[in-house]
This record gives C-alpha cells, structure tokens and sequence, in this order.
C-alpha cells in the first residue's frame, strides 16, 4: 500500500465488508501475499451487531461454522450460537487472520477508472485495481408494497426494527413471511402472549433433525448445499429460494408449520392486497403446504439415496418420513385490520443488499448484481455472499470459505495478467 503525490492511497484489492464472506476474502488476499484492505463502515461483524433480534441463535450447528483455516473449536460442537458468540467467533476469525480491517469506513462511492476503481470513504481516498464487495446480501428488509395501505393504528415492523416481543404492542400480531425469520419470530410472539397470525407464502419445510442426525449434516455431507452455481437447474429459481424453517435450539426442536400450528398459531394464505382496511389472503394454502411437502419428500429421498451408495445405512437410523402439513379447518381470507385484534405487523418478507452507492453499471433492471459466479461484469470487479454465488451455501458462513478460495483465484489471475502488469 502507498499514497500518491496527490494524498490517495493505493492498494492492489479493496474489499468492502467485514462480515465473515469480506474476511474470508481477506484471508486468501493474505495467503497469496496481494496487498488490501478491509473498509467496513460499522465494526467486525457489524451485521450480527446491529440487525439481528435478542433471542436469535444461528441454525446451523457450531461444528458447521467453519471459515478459512479456521473452525468451532468450543465444547458444544452440536449447539447453535447466540448472538454474542457469533460476535466473539467472527471478530476471532479477524484476529487470527491478521485482517487489515478500517472500521468506520463507510464506502460512499465506487466509481471505474483507468486503473481500475475509486473507492469514496468517510474517512479518505483509495484507489484499487481490484475489489471484493462483500457487502451483505441482507442490507435492508424487503417490505412489500401493500404496506402503504396499512391503517396507521396497526404498527408495521421489519425484523432489523424488532429486537423482543416486549416491544410490540400488546394484542395479535400478524407475521407475514414464513421463512426461517418469520417462524422463529412467530414462535416467540405467539409464547409472549399475543396471538400470532401467520400469513404462508412459498415456503422451505425442513425438520431439525433426521434420521438421528442435524438435517445440515444432511445438506453438508450429501453435497446438496455444495452443489455448484452451474450444475443447478433453475438457478434464477434457486437464488430466490426463501430460507428453511429452521431454528437453532438447545432441545433441536423442529419448526414447521405443524409445530407452529399445534401451539395456537394461527395459518393463513399468503398476503395479497390490504384494501380498505382489511388484508385479504389468497386462498391457496393447501396447494402452499403439498408443494413444501413434495420437496422435503424429495430431499429425504436424495439423502437416502446418498447414505445408500455410500453404505451408511447401517450406521444410523432407518428412513423417516414426517406428516403432511395439516391444513387447517378454517383459514379466513380477510382479515379487519381496523377492528383491534391484529395491533401490530411483522414484515418477515426477506431482504435485499444494498448498492446505492455503486456508480459502476452493473445492476440489473431487478436490482441484481450481474456476476458468473461472484466476476462481476466489470474487470477486476468480485462478489462473495450472494445467494447461490458459486455453491448453494454461498450465504452461509460454511459456505464462505470455498468461495473466497474460487473468487480470489480468479482476482490473482486478473492481477497477475500480463497486461494488467
Ligand atoms: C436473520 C438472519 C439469520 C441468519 N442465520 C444464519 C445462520 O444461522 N447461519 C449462517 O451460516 N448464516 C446465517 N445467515 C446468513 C449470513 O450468514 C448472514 O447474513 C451474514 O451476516 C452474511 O455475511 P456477509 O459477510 O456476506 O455479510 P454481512 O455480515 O452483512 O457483512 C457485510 C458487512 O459490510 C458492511 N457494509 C455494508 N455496506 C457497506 C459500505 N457501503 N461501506 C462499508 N461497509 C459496508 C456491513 O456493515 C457489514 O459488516 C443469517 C442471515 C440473517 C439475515
């Protein structure tokens, strides 16, 4: 790294982020000797500081969680880590690399130049000729626009708002979403005392544990979560993929909707319009809980099929199959927002990154990064963490790692080019 006559300072590789996939990335910069920097505008792990709920624990298990040259080496491989040790675990991470982390360095512009790119910070200049956004796939929470008709009694709150179900209003709660936010936010509320409604959309149904073993194990050991970006049928399909109805509990409870449902809360369709101060629900939640149903039947079937060949049966449990989703007796399909009995709204409806401050062309009309594989379409350009990037556990801290070796092969080759020279 050296400044230039005029003040700014230059280096090979910006990497912007220091979340697990920015310092993965930062990690085989340094394996390779290429010289960078980390620009983070909040601290290590600012996302699990700032964005995350109390009581949340990560749902894949410790032993899972694994970055570059380094893993859990707690004594509860099988747990799952709050908050605070996902904190302590990621900002270790940083130590033991050695990462040239700037925090409180927020990137307030990226622009192209001759030589590569202009990184605008909070605090000064950098020029690049090589850059990692590592930014975060989950910047702002996705809040659908039926929002707008929400009466103004009825509290809407995103899950980076919500924090503990104290501070909600007492009185029902309607959760819209039911991934792994919208179930994990479902079940606290509804054991807080106020009546949860949930509105289901497309889902992922996964039980906790199977055949004697976390389903991650599964997802892990049978290749389905490695499985690479360009072997994937649908890929469009697959990066849209919701999150699995998962939570990471002490007791490894399972949380689909059966679960939910058996517990008192509420299931409705998935959120259409609010109009006039009702929300209305569509009415296809039979057909919701048959499609969950005949994919879990699937990936249970592609596990069995992989303990087979590889001549596992004998070392666990036989093949287990779960009860179909039960549909309720009564689902309503409108619900009176203004009579009092929903007070307050939680949008588990996913997030988006953020780029708004990339001047460089390469978003899509859907606001998508266009990238083959994390080489963004612009030279020397790179991403990490995105859903389905190069594997189906890109956005996982276990998929990281793999990634960043893929990406900064591709970066050292771009910089070592003859004419890149
Ligand atoms: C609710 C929730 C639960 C999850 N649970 C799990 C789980 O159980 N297990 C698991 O493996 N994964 C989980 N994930 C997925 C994933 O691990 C996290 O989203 C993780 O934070 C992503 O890591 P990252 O490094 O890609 O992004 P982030 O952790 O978001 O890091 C990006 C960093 O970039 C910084 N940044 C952003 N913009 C700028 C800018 N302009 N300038 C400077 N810095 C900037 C941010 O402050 C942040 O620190 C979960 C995600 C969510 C949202």
């Amino acid at each position: 790294m050296f400044r230039t006559a005029v003040g700014i300072e230059r280096v090979a590789t910006v990497v912007i982020g220091a979340g697990h996939a920015g310092l993965a990335a930062s990690r085989c910069l340094s394996e390779r000797s290429i010289d960078h920097v980390v620009l983070e505008r909040g601290e290590v792990a600012n996302s699990w500081r700032r964005e995350r709920w109390d009581s949340l624990r990560l749902l894949t298990p410790n032993w899972l969680n694994r970055l570059p040259g380094y893993r859990y080496d707690g004594t509860d491989p099988d747990g799952y880590m709050g908050m605070g040790e996902v904190i302590e675990f990621i900002s270790r991470f940083a130590a033991v690399s050695g990462a040239p982390v700037r925090t409180h360095t927020a990137v307030t512009s990226l622009r192209q130049t001759d030589a590569g790119y202009h990184v605008a910070t909070t605090t000064g200049d950098v020029h690049c000729r090589t850059v990692v956004l590592a930014s975060g796939a989950c910047n702002v929470p996705i809040v659908p626009a039926v929002r707008e008709a929400v009466p103004a009694s009825v509290r809407s709150v995103t899950p980076f708002d919500y924090r503990r179900p104290s501070e909600l209003p007492e009185g029902g709660v309607l959760v819209v979403g039911a991934s792994a936010t919208g179930v994990q936010l479902a079940d606290e509320i509804h054991r807080s005392g106020r009546p949860v409604t949930l509105s289901v959309g497309e889902h992922v149904r996964m039980p906790r544990m199977y055949r004697g073993r976390d389903v991650l194990w599964w997802m892990d050991a049978s290749g389905v979560w490695t499985q690479r970006y360009d072997e994937v049928d649908d890929l469009t399909r697959a990066r849209r993929l919701p999150s699995p109805q998962l939570v990471g509990t002490p007791e490894r409870t399972t949380l689909d909707l059966n679960a939910l449902n058996a517990i008192g809360v509420a299931l409705v369709g998935r959120l259409s319009a609010v109009r006039d101060g009702h929300a209305l629900f569509s009415g296809g939640l039979r057909n919701q809980f048959a499609l969950a149903d005949l994919k879990l039947e699937r990936l249970l079937d592609t596990f069995d099929a992989w303990a087979h060949s590889q001549g596992r049966d004998g070392d666990m449990p036989p093949p287990e199959r779960f009860e179909p989703t039960r549909v309720p007796q009564s689902s309503p399909l409108i619900l009176n927002l203004r009579s009092g009995a929903i007070q307050s709204i939680v949008w588990a409806t996913g997030f988006r990154p953020d780029y708004s401050w990339l001047d460089v062309p390469v978003i899509d009309e859907k606001g998508h990064l266009r990238h083959e594989g994390g080489a963004v379409e612009a030279p020397g350009m790179y991403a990490l963490g995105l859903p389905v990037l190069r594997r189906r556990n890109s956005t996982f801290i276990c998929g990281a790692g793999d990634d960043a070796r893929d990406v900064i092969d591709h970066l050292a080759g771009y910089l070592a080019a003859p004419h890149r020279a």
